[in-house]
């Protein structure tokens, strides 16, 4: 009943919230992230996201299978549109591409990068145990076995998944090359440029078996807290000259704007995870009990066992001198003592 009634109310704040949360935002400045949740309340709630992934909050989960993709493969006949939209980079996917291996078919949407600046050249939005990597590539997913689209499953607990690469600068990475080669095409906010398709999954790091699971919100305004995140273990590379392409081409301006302002360090900073576990798919990061609940007992009771084993070899040792020491000083001790008492040593 208290469902229904609040069902209008709900689907007409849902209806205006485009209109109601138009407001502008940046990462730095008077509307950097500090002041999002100003008109985007979710931004300050709980299950935000980015996060540092640290030793502490992984638990190794048996259940999780290697992430499967499908028809990522996509021909050069196909056309994508690589567009600027003031915050970001981002490429629009066919619908036919799809994760296959979660609860609910997830249909892909976009990709789009984080990325840093020629000068401070980390930009990624999840750190691991604390290190930031220079720039990271979002997959963004809805299910489509629930909602017919993006734009209602965005708000929803279960509406989208993201898969998340981190990138390091390295190796020159030709698969990021098919679409950073046109982003000279889409320098200011809201151009748009139609480029070949090509295949998606090569983005990707080569293994799909290791990754960090987590739940999650959108990292940009509204923040709704909708996000299942994968973000994968093994970093991929992009070479100096392609990270300095990222960071020097793109203006979140407009190309009439009088000032041009660059587009570089559109990271969110890593927020609490709260109560919040990462699960692991992979056995290796099960290691982390040892920085968890068990680390502690474990090295009280080393300690106290080395305390042990001290105690009895000082007592064996002291057992093994006491014995002639009290047996000479009982003799000599008489004597000697007795001599000392009286002062009658000479
Ligand atoms: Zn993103």
């Amino acid at each position: 009943m208290h469902f229904l009634s609040f069902t209008p109310i709900l689907l007409l704040q849902l209806t205006n919230l485009p209109v109601l949360h138009a407001a502008k935002w940046t990462y730095t400045g008077q509307e950097g992230q500090q002041y999002w949740s100003k008109h985007y309340p979710y931004c300050g709630g709980s299950f935000q996201s980015p996060i540092d992934i640290e030793s502490e909050l992984l638990r190794f989960d048996p259940t999780l299978g290697p992430v499967e993709v499908q028809n990522y493969d996509l021909s050069s006949d196909e056309q994508l549109t690589l567009g600027n939209n003031g915050h970001s980079v981002q490429l629009s996917l066919p619908h036919k591409m799809y994760i296959s291996s979660l609860p609910h078919r997830y249909t892909a949407a976009q990709l789009h990068l984080h990325w840093g600046s020629t000068s401070k050249p980390a930009g990624s939005e999840h750190l691991v145990n604390s290190q930031q990597y220079a720039a990271e590539l979002h997959v963004v997913h809805f299910n489509s076995d629930k909602y017919p689209n993006m734009s209602m499953a965005v708000d929803k607990s279960d509406g989208l998944a993201v898969l998340g690469v981190l990138i390091e600068v390295g190796e020159f990475n030709p698969a990021f090359e098919h679409f950073l080669k046109f982003i000279n095409d889409v320098k200011y906010s809201d151009q748009r440029v139609q480029i070949p398709g090509f295949n998606i999954r090569a983005l990707l790091p080569v293994r799909l078996d290791e990754y960090f699971r987590y739940d999650g919100s959108l990292t940009t305004p509204p923040c709704y807290p909708s996000v299942l995140w994968t973000v994968f273990r093994n970093h991929v590379t992009i070479s100096h000259k392609q990270f300095l392409a990222l960071a020097t081409t793109l203006y979140s301006s407009h190309t009439q704007d009088s000032t041009a302002v660059p587009l570089n360090s559109n990271f969110r900073k890593p927020q609490p995870a709260d109560s919040r576990v990462v699960l692991v798919s992979f056995k290796e990061a099960d290691e982390s009990w040892i920085n968890t609940g068990l680390l502690v007992p474990i090295l009280v009771g080393s300690a106290l066992g080395v305390v042990l084993i001290m105690s009895l070899i000082c007592c064996l040792i002291r057992q093994k001198r006491a014995g002639p020491r009290q047996d000479k000083n009982k003799g000599a001790g008489y004597n000697i003592g007795e001599k000392d008492e009286y002062g009658s040593r000479v």
